[in-house]
């Protein structure tokens, strides 16, 4: 389905014009301005995160806002002055709509959780295209396959990556050893790795086979890793370093992700 739908213009009367932008977005949140008006959340290619105004949304016959649904691959059309920090919606051409067809849940809260992630890790206004790219990638590829344990770990390790927060963990901190054979221990807040006999009980346990399905995802694809078999333990192993190096940087629990992981284990 493609059609534009257009918001009406800003009322400043006596105000110069303000310039127009594009964007190619994904609809991250969106919450309430006022009775007809919502505040939406963006990841766009060229500006990183972006907040915009979209008037009237609210009311039961706007166009735009089904093009403004979370989780929409959009064009997206923008009033913006510098220095202001809320853009204004100014047109939205749906591309593809990633929750629009009865999606079920695990996708809901999968995909709801990848926003969530994104909309922490990308700054406003300073574009992130690996990021983005990233997110687009995964949302095709649960959409084509399912939102599994395997395309939620390669999404939240390649975000760790692509911000710079995944420190190397080939060798051992202490004896130089590389630790791909026995797996290791990381020390999070060091950002090291330590060998098993290094380690002396502390450290997350991220072994062997873990280790190799890491080694896998820099070479893969998210649809590629995403349907390769994923042994639980190696998945257990990578949730609980991804978790522990997400919540360390962003020093938040994020809310979506205990509803993602009760529904991942139940099912
Ligand atoms: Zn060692």
């Amino acid at each position: 389905m493609h059609w534009v739908a257009r918001a009406q213009p800003p009322l400043h009367a006596l105000a110069p014009p303000m310039p127009i932008f594009e964007a190619e977005a994904i609809v991250l949140r969106q919450y309430s301005l006022s009775d007809a008006d919502r505040i939406v959340v963006f990841v766009t290619r060229e500006h990183g995160r972006m907040r915009a105004a979209a008037q009237g949304v609210k009311k039961p016959k706007s166009r735009i806002a089904a093009c403004l649904e979370p989780l929409n691959h959009i064009r997206l059309e923008f009033w913006a002055r510098e220095g202001r920090e809320l853009s204004q919606v100014r047109q939205a051409e749906l591309i593809h709509s990633y929750l629009g067809k009865n999606p079920d849940l695990l996708r809901v809260y999968a995909f709801s959780y990848f926003a969530e992630i994104i909309n922490e890790l990308v700054q406003d206004n300073q574009a992130n295209p690996s990021l983005f790219r990233l997110l687009l990638a995964t949302l095709n590829a649960g959409e084509k396959h399912s939102a599994n344990p395997s395309l939620v770990r390669y999404f939240e390790i390649w975000c760790l990556k692509l911000s710079g927060l995944f420190p190397n963990y080939a060798y051992c901190s202490n004896c130089g050893k590389y630790v791909k054979d026995e797996g290791f221990f990381a020390l999070v807040e060091a950002g090291q790795a330590r060998c098993p006999a290094c380690a002396q009980g502390r450290g997350i346990r991220v072994g062997a086979g873990a280790y190799a399905a890491l080694e896998s995802m820099v070479k893969l694809s998210p649809e590629q890793f995403a349907v390769q078999p994923l042994a639980r333990d190696a998945a257990a192993d990578i949730e609980r370093l991804s978790q522990k190096l997400l919540g360390l940087h962003l020093e938040k629990q994020l809310k979506s992700y205990r509803i993602l992981k009760e529904t991942l284990e139940g099912s």
